[in-house]
């Protein structure tokens, strides 16, 4: 998954979160959104460009190490690239609890592609956009490898400040984007789309030239650009992001690894996009109270919150931390909340061991703030 370079996308990481992004001090960072952010993994998010013309890599996916193994032969590649699906991005400097180090792997040995996935699949994979205990993977992806002479970063979001899309990029793409970022920012690149007009073919251009393509290579990274513009808005995306976007020695532009953002708003015409979320990477309390339409986030705490308002759920939760506890949640019932789910929100409270096993409480402990 690619590495990001814009905060916004930094915080939404992984669980694909959301609209804002609350950095309560001293406890973890929580993510607030009115729904849950659909996440797609990178095999599925490619499939999505390949629909749209952009070039990808062959690659099958694989759950299991010997269909791994099969695929890799299948694929007669040179060089093949196995990597773990995980909806989080740095994999590639990632380390798996089987002690296997990268979440990314390149051998010109097909054979060795069955060893390499038994040392994914079933583990957990821990980057620097994961939570430290890692994210458990369940599938992995085997590519054709390619060499890449180069690495470049390209990103298209909404971005509120600019009222629209903006296109992002930088030459210097790859693993270490975020610095890039923190120590050159002269390096980062920016062209605001007018969506009514979409991509003109100068500022395309200016940004292929930008991202240093070269020649013919410059003409083709446009096209490219272009391409993954119209995916954007065929998707209904509020992010593509392509980091790297490379080049090879034979002279093609290629999407090296993918991801994608979806506006939930867009789900009643994206049908078959929200289709592929499997919602397994998701937290399980985190994902029964978005059935409720409750906005909730586990935190390291064990003081419950049950609030209605989301600035009114952060201030609850800043005053439980001043006065040295420590919020269990975030929950913020919204203001039109029906009986129901206030039950269901309770229930979802006192299911919380942490809570539960508050021993400086009879049984648990609650804040509730009514809406001002
Ligand atoms: P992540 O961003 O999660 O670390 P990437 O998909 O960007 O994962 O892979 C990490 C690095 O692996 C890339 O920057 C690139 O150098 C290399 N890589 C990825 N896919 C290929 C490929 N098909 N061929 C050759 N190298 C690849
Ligand atoms: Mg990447």
């Amino acid at each position: 998954m690619a590495a990001s370079i814009v905060s916004q996308t930094v915080a939404r990481g992984l669980r694909g979160a959301s609209a804002k992004h609350l950095f309560l001090d001293k406890f973890k960072c929580a993510r607030v959104s009115s729904r849950r952010w659909l996440n797609l993994q990178e095999y599925q998010s490619k499939k999505l460009m390949q629909e749209s013309g952009v070039t990808v890599q062959r690659f099958y996916v694989a759950d299991n190490a010997p269909d791994a193994l099969q695929a890799a032969k299948r694929l007669g590649a040179k060089e093949i690239v196995l990597k773990a699906q995980i909806l989080a991005g740095g994999r590639g400097k990632g380390v798996f609890d089987s002690g296997l180090k990268g979440g990314v792997h390149l051998t010109k040995d097909p054979s060795a592609v069955g060893e390499l996935a038994n040392r994914m699949l079933g583990y957990s994979l821990t980057t620097k956009q994961t939570p430290k205990e890692g994210v458990k993977v369940k599938t992995v992806m085997v590519a054709e490898a390619l060499d890449i002479t180069r690495e470049t970063y390209f990103a298209i979001l909404m971005d509120r400040a600019c009222n629209g899309p903006v296109m992002v990029g930088s030459p210097q793409g790859g693993m270490d984007i975020e610095e890039v970022a923190d120590k050159t920012p002269e390096l980062i690149f920016k062209e605001v789309i007018d969506i009514f007009e979409g991509v003109r073919d100068d500022q395309a251009l200016r940004m292929a030239a930008n991202l240093g393509f070269k020649g013919p290579l410059e003409r083709q990274a446009a096209d490219q650009i272009k391409r993954l513009y119209d995916l954007f808005l065929k998707v209904d995306a509020t992010q593509v992001e392509v980091n790297p976007l490379g080049e090879t020695p034979e002279g093609q532009v290629v999407c090296f690894d993918a991801k994608i953002n979806f506006d939930d708003n867009a789900e009643f015409r994206q049908k078959a996009v929200f289709a592929l979320d499997d919602m397994s990477e998701s937290d399980p309390t985190e994902t029964e109270a978005a059935k409720w339409d409750l906005k909730y986030i586990g935190l390291d705490g064990n003081i419950a919150c049950f609030v209605n308002g989301a600035g009114l759920a952060m201030a609850t939760c800043d005053i439980i931390d001043l006065h040295g506890g420590k919020p269990a949640n975030f929950l913020d019932l919204g203001g039109g909340v029906k009986e129901k789910q206030v039950y269901e929100a309770f229930k979802l409270l006192t299911a919380d061991p942490k809570i539960a096993n508050n021993s400086a409480a009879n049984s648990w402990r609650l804040v509730t703030m009514p809406q001002c």
